[in-house]
């Protein structure tokens, strides 16, 4: 996105925070105002026209601390209990998170505090459902994995043009409505990656209670997030934000980029920004992240302890530093870990981190180090190009193609 593009779309953000208010008015309401907005205090919204309030920051359960190779129980509870007492209390979990362990730590974790101090989201696993009776099996085994009555907010996973096939042959919108009925859901809504066109299908063709997109100021236009939060603002359904960093990217920016952001506010992080973009759109109510460290999470927190939404002169700034940092030629991976296991072990999105890394440091020694320290020869170079793993990835990236342009990189050299 160039300069324009961004000042486009900083247009449209102003043109649509009274379209959110418009809709909130008619009762197609999606995010409702703010509710806590003292110094100190997480910022909370409320959620349609219900008393429930969200927090702005959720707990995305996909990257929790590991130690050796498995999940480090003691280090996530630490964060989960910080979460607790800082107001954060939404978390997000899913069944192939973690190799299906996120929802049986999300239990553990949880099984300390009444049920309703916290909220609990899942996902129903589309793609590995075949037919009615394996959605059932598995709802009823997430219950018991996250030891739980019920759901909070529970989501059609990942739904694509492909995706949405089965769940209308498999009928997964009535039975996850049955379940809201039999009080084991409470809000239902869908996890999205595809197109504007193939969203516009299925936003419009039940009411759904919320979604959650990706959404970040360098996908706005690239990966077409701009449509489809409009699609959705306009039918009334609140957003959950995920990849708001997209996969940590934005964490970690060029020099030139950082600079810029530097100038403008020196004690900020390029994470803050990129935290205050998406919760400045009206239509979100929360904000999920994947956080691993207890720095990190602190960090989330204080900036959106209260909120301040960006100013008109702070997207300009925010505008140079993208056009900087797009300058980079780095492959646009969020490290989801959908692809893996690769039939041959090549470890997709740690080549793809180290390769991006590069790219914004130029360290090519570190670079070269990282790739070669890969388990089971785990480089680019092992691709055998099989494709398996093209189908998987919601970002739709190349994969063997890129594996090969890093591969003849690291040769180069
Ligand atoms: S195309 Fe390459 S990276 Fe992808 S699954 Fe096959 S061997 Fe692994
Ligand atoms: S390559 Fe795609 S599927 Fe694999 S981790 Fe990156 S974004 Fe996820």
């Amino acid at each position: 996105m160039d300069r324009r593009d961004f000042l486009k779309c900083t247009l449209t953000l102003a043109a649509l925070a009274p379209l959110a208010r418009l809709t909130a008015q008619t009762g197609a309401a999606a995010a409702g105002a703010d509710a806590g907005t003292e110094s100190g205090k997480l910022t909370r919204r409320r959620f349609r026209d219900t008393d429930l309030t969200l927090p702005l920051l959720g707990f995305g359960m996909m990257r929790l601390p590991q130690k050796n190779g498995a999940i480090d129980s003691a280090a996530g509870q630490k964060l989960v209990d910080y979460a607790m007492k800082a107001g954060l209390n939404y978390f997000d979990t899913a069944w192939p998170y973690h190799g299906g362990r996120s929802e049986l730590f999300v239990g553990e974790a949880l099984s300390r505090y009444p049920r309703e101090s916290y909220l609990l989201a899942d996902k129903l696993p589309v793609r590995s459902i075949k037919s009615l009776q394996d959605a059932e099996r598995i709802f009823q085994e997430q219950l018991r994995k996250c030891r739980t009555g019920y759901f909070d907010f529970y989501l059609l996973h990942a739904l694509n043009r492909g995706n949405w096939e089965t769940v209308k042959r498999c009928g997964l919108y009535d039975f996850v409505r049955r379940m809201q009925k039999e009080g084991k859901i409470r809000y239902v809504g869908f996890s999205f990656h595809d197109s504007p066109d193939v969203l516009k299908t299925i936003a419009e063709a039940h009411p759904w209670d919320f979604v959650q997109l990706q959404i970040n100021y360098l996908d706005w236009h690239n990966y077409r997030s701009r449509e489809q939060y409009e699609i959705v603002t306009k039918l009334g359904i609140p957003v959950i934000v995920m990849e708001p960093l997209r996969g940590g990217t934005l964490a970690t920016l060029t020099s030139e980029a950082t600079k810029i952001l530097k100038t403008s506010a020196p004690d900020a992080s390029p994470a803050d920004w990129a935290f205050r973009y998406v919760a400045s759109l009206p239509n979100v109510i929360c904000v999920l992240s994947g956080m691993n460290r207890m720095d990190h999470l602190k960090e989330n927190l204080r900036v959106y302890s209260p909120l301040h939404p960006l100013s008109d002169s702070e997207r300009l700034t925010l505008a140079s530093a993208l056009a900087a940092y797009q300058k980079v030629d780095s492959v646009p991976c969020t490290a989801c870990n959908y692809c893996v296991p690769c039939p041959v072990e090549v470890a997709i999105p740690r080549v793809f981190g180290a390769y991006n890394q590069y790219k914004i440091d130029g360290n090519f020694a570190a670079f070269k180090k990282a790739i070669d320290a890969l388990p089971n020869e785990g480089g680019p170079a092992s691709c055998v190009s099989c494709g398996v793993c093209l189908k998987k990835c919601p970002q739709k990236i190349d994969i063997p193609t890129q594996m090969k342009r890093i591969a003849a990189e690291l040769k180069k050299k």
